[in-house]
């Protein structure tokens, strides 16, 4: 057993670091929880993939076919390689780490069955918000929002909660729950939990400018992109549109940026075309200097890795680049410093799901003391933050959450 302070720290962050190492280990929905009191996000609806032993039977083919392609890497590929090679012992060490804390692997192992399956409640046909958001009907469409707000009634000092309705368009529109308590929203027999204090703006790339705040004193200091990068398994998946780079480079990002500055954090893929487009184009486009390299290490039910380190195109793990935008160079000695190569460790999602790493890095924000904090290309809403993107509602279906 966990000694009973570490247990509830656990229990209640979702953060557990291993030992001396520079891992850290990761519950998602712990983590997302935070966001919630009425509601709970369902451990059976978040780890829909790899608590099956059968999940590895793909890879160990895919490895023997690969170890014949190595031989004839082109220059690109040579390049990836040298960059896997420089970060594996770190991963590897990070990785041994978490399998000799025999406390968190039984942990690990039991995640999804934190939640019972008996608790998941009926569910109507869930709508496509990515198609709904193209059609010409979608600047018509409005979403019911059900917010409780707080009164005092005829000067009695106790607080009633009153339960308020409103019809709000759904898309380019900025939705907030200013309240302290979670609210719901229905759309097309939808029902969606809104964590409180949180807001989204769902919209396509193109009407993005107008995240841009009018008052550049709210800017955010906290600014976490997973931009849709092409790659064959989004696209294969059919899980949602991807673009070509050259679209990101107009992500207003110094725009964004509060005038304390902003630590921007960017998720990629481990191609080398990718890599080499964010570190000589997209950061100087967007007036970004990098700082650090975060890892998310991806691991199964029982502690092994998803797939081989060694598999060149299936990498067990994702990178998120961490730098500054709109702080001076005389400034970053002024703010906390942020390790390099820190790994997160925890087990995937749903596709292309990252864990939520972005109330961890709060503490390396530039500027205020309660970070303005943003998403892009979102799929969730957490408390304290905006959430961004043509589907930011998407995690947020009732279909992923249990009444308490
Ligand atoms: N971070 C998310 C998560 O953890 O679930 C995953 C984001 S996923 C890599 C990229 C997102 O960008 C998808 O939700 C996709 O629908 C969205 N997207 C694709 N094209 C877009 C566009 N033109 N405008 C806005 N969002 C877009």
């Amino acid at each position: 057993l966990l000694k009973p302070d570490r247990q509830s720290d656990f229990n209640e962050t979702g953060v557990y670091w291993l030992g001396e190492s520079n891992t850290v280990f990761l519950d998602p929905v712990r983590m997302l929880n935070r966001s919630y009191s009425r509601f709970q996000v369902s451990a059976s609806a978040y780890y829909t993939r790899f608590f099956s032993p059968r999940s590895s039977r793909g890879w160990k083919k895919r490895k023997r076919k690969e170890k014949r392609k190595m031989k004839a890497l082109n220059e690109r590929e040579l390049l990836a390689e040298q960059r896997h090679q420089e970060k594996r012992s770190i991963l590897l060490r990070a990785h041994e780490a978490l399998l000799g804390d025999q406390r968190i692997l039984d942990i690990i192992k039991n995640l999804r069955n934190e939640t019972s399956l008996a608790q998941e409640r009926f569910h109507a046909n869930e709508v496509s918000l990515l198609d709904l958001g193209t059609v010409y009907q979608s600047p018509f469409y409005h979403i019911t929002l059900s917010f409780d707000h707080h009164f005092h009634l005829n000067g009695d000092p106790s607080i009633v909660p009153h339960c308020q309705k409103s019809s709000v368009l759904l898309f380019n529109n900025m939705v907030a729950n200013e309240t302290n308590r979670e609210g719901e929203a229905e759309f097309l027999d939808n029902n969606y939990i809104i964590p409180r204090q949180s807001c989204f703006y769902m919209s396509d790339l193109e009407h993005m400018h107008n995240l841009i705040p009018a008052k550049s004193d709210c800017g955010y200091n906290l600014i976490v992109i997973d931009p849709p990068w092409e790659n064959s398994s989004a696209r294969q998946k059919h899980r949602y549109q991807t673009l070509p780079n050259r679209y990101f480079l107009s992500i207003p990002v110094k725009q964004l940026t509060h005038p304390a500055g902003a630590l921007v954090a960017l998720w990629v893929t481990n191609r080398e075309k990718l890599r080499s487009f964010v570190e000589n184009e997209l950061f100087s486009a967007w007036g970004v200097k990098q700082v650090a390299n975060f890892f998310w290490l991806k691991v199964k039910a029982d502690g092994s890795l998803i797939s081989d380190m060694d598999l060149f195109h299936h990498r067990p793990y994702e990178c998120l680049i961490l730098g500054y935008c709109g702080v001076k160079d005389t400034e970053v000695s002024t703010l906390k410093s942020i390790p390099d190569n820190k790994v997160f460790v925890s087990v995937p999602g749903e596709y292309s799901r990252k864990p939520p790493l972005g109330e961890l890095l709060k503490e390396y924000t530039p500027g205020l003391d309660s970070a303005r904090c943003i998403e892009l290309f979102a799929r969730e809403m957490i408390s304290g933050w905006t959430s961004w993107g043509n589907e930011p509602l998407h995690f947020q279906n009732s279909k992923y959450f249990l009444h308490k």
